[in-house]
Formats: C-alpha cells, structure tokens, sequence
C-alpha cells in the first residue's frame, strides 16, 4: 500500500495517456505504483477499452495483467473523452465505493489528469 498522500506521475505513465486517450471511447485499466522516500510514483498502466466501460480487479482479474516488479496496484484510471473539465461521474463515484477505501482512481479528459480517493475527493489536478 501507498505510504503518502503525494502521488507523483511518471514520464512513462504521461505518455502512455497521451498515445491511448481516444475520443470515440473511454479507455481505462489499473494504476501500479511504487513507494518513494517522500511520495508515492505512479510507475505504469494496465489497459482495458470499450463503452460502457467498467473497470474491476478482483484475483481473478491478476490473470489479465502482470504486476510490475517491486509496485503495488493503487488504484483505477479511465478517460473521460466526453468532458471539458474533469469530473467523477455517479457511476464513478459508486463504483469507487465498492473498492478499497485506500485506491485513488485517476481520471484523463486528453488534457487534465485529476486523481480522486474512493470518496471523490479531489487529490491533485496535473496538465498533462
Ligand atoms: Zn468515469
């Protein structure tokens, strides 16, 4: 599990949204992450697309996905293609609920990234 509330994205994480946001559909998957001496990296992506689309991890879920070596899952990330400004939808939210209070869930509009706690509140908001 993540040891601070400071997330840090990394280079190879800003432009792996850059090459797979597409604005017909959202995209999305699972967020791996690694503990730093004073925050928490954001190291990769898994990916997953197609409308409506729904994002779960439970075990059976590993089989689809290879956790990187020395990172943990944080949390969920998906595009939100269809808004001008960023924002957890209802269905966001609830599903969120569902989850590990402790993920965070990453949100992509093709120009602001905004990182969310399972609660909805907002944790950072970066031009990417
Ligand atoms: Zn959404």
């Amino acid at each position: 599990m993540w040891r601070f509330n400071k997330f840090k994205i990394s280079k190879d994480v800003k432009r792996l949204l850059k090459i797979h946001f597409k604005k017909e559909y959202e995209v999305g998957g699972v967020v791996f992450a690694k503990n730093k001496f004073f925050y928490t990296e954001i190291e990769t992506l898994s990916f997953k697309k197609g409308a409506p689309l729904t994002i779960t991890f439970n075990k059976e879920d590993t089989s689809l996905f290879e956790i990187p070596k020395g990172n943990f899952i944080v949390g969920t990330w998906h595009t939100h293609p269809f808004q001008k400004e960023v924002n957890a939808s209802s269905i966001d939210l609830n599903q969120w609920k569902k989850w590990n209070k402790k993920f965070i869930h990453l949100i992509y509009n093709g120009e602001k990234l905004k990182i969310y706690t399972s609660k909805g509140g907002l944790i950072s908001v970066e031009k990417i």
